[in-house]
């Protein structure tokens, strides 16, 4: 649902609902143009929830992205997301540095990536990240 909570859990301060966050950048006017590498981090992260395979691949930068993506485990689910930094090193160069948590088989997961966007044309793509 539209208004559903962000999956990201984005807050202003309140709760967004996923159509007045992430979902702007998955469908309609404002698809692919997340106007910051952080919004792009945040809508690529609901799009893994969601299973946005398509969006996932549209926002990768074609020197890194795969030919394609494999379905997550039908049992895994995600918990949340925290943004920790958000860096530009110029107006077309930024890092986010975040902790995306998962539960897969009752077993808690915490993924704690430094990832690398770049902007091309006015749209910020993934290039890749440093787990750790
Ligand atoms: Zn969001």
């Amino acid at each position: 649902m539209s208004s559903d909570p962000c999956p990201c859990r984005a807050t202003d301060p309140r709760p967004l609902a996923y159509a007045a966050c992430c979902g702007r950048y998955h469908a309609g006017p404002l698809h692919l143009l997340a106007p910051t590498a952080e919004a792009l981090m945040r809508s690529r992260y609901s799009a893994f929830v969601r299973g946005d395979h398509p969006y996932l691949l549209a926002t990768w930068f074609t020197g890194t992205r795969p030919a394609d993506l494999e379905p997550g485990p039908p049992d895994l689910r995600w918990l949340g997301l925290d943004v920790r930094r958000h860096a530009e090193q110029d107006p077309d160069h930024a890092t986010v540095e975040f902790v995306a948590r998962s539960k897969l088989g009752g077993r808690a997961h915490r993924l704690h990536e430094t990832s690398r966007f770049v902007r091309q044309d006015g749209r910020w793509f993934y290039v890749d990240g440093d787990v750790g």
